[in-house]
């Protein structure tokens, strides 16, 4: 079985007791990032065999966990951070295992989109999630321009390097729209920002916005 295991966004705490037995269980843990793993393992004293499965070894790590699952061992995968597959190379895995025909399940937990939008107050009921925005500023203009009329909540995931050169780009498009800043979310400095695009670009205009953050757009 590969197990698609979720793990806190920040908060150690959030995380299911079937995660921790299953981390406890299976033959090794497929890990995006392992230093952030072991503070995890360490915290919760889960003893367990970690490899490293990231973007930049994805391909040539995959058919060697393949082999594994089809002599019947048990597989974790587990990203840096919130569920595998939502904006990290877990997909690719998972499709592969799919191709293979190995039985897969989800122990379900956090994700930093799905934890913004709850606190949102913008409607729930449909939404679109583009992952992370492009870093080119033209291909966010096209985004944002298809987006201008529509009446769907947009989640996104932003880099705090970029963030206020987004929020200028929106504001010069839709400065009316609704939008919510999720950042930091279970951690120390978790902070919620609502307010029209317009309203968050004056406010944010000539600061620093450090910390993992989500976009809300209505
Ligand atoms: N798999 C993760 C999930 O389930 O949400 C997402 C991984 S993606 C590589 C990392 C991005 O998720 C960050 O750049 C940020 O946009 C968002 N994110 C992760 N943790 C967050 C947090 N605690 N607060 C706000 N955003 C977070």
């Amino acid at each position: 079985m590969l197990y698609i295991v979720s793990t806190p966004i920040g908060n150690l705490k959030d995380i299911s007791l079937r995660a921790i037995e299953i981390l406890n269980s299976v033959e090794l843990i497929a890990a995006e990032d392992t230093r952030r793993t072991n503070v995890l393992l360490m915290h919760h004293d889960i003893t367990n065999r970690l490899i490293s499965f990231n973007d930049h070894n994805k391909e040539k790590t995959t058919p060697r966990l393949i082999q594994l699952l089809k002599q019947n061992k048990d597989i974790a995968l587990v990203s840096d951070a919130g569920t595998p597959g939502i904006s990290d190379p877990g997909f690719y895995l998972v499709r592969e295992a799919v191709k293979e025909n190995i039985q897969i399940s989800p122990i379900p937990g956090p994700t930093a989109m799905i934890s913004a939008l709850i606190c949102s107050g913008l409607p729930t009921d449909k939404f679109t999630f583009y992952g992370f925005l492009p870093k080119s500023t033209k291909k966010k203009i096209d985004i944002f321009n298809s987006l201008k009329t529509k009446k769907e909540t947009a989640i996104f995931y932003e880099s705090p390097y970029r963030i206020i050169k987004t929020i200028d780009v929106m504001n010069e498009i839709f400065p009316e729209k609704n939008i919510v800043l999720a950042r930091e979310l279970t951690k120390k400095f978790e902070e919620f920002m609502y307010g029209t695009v317009n309203e968050l670009y004056k406010k944010l205009k000539d600061k620093t916005i450090k910390g993992e953050i989500v976009l809300i757009l209505q």
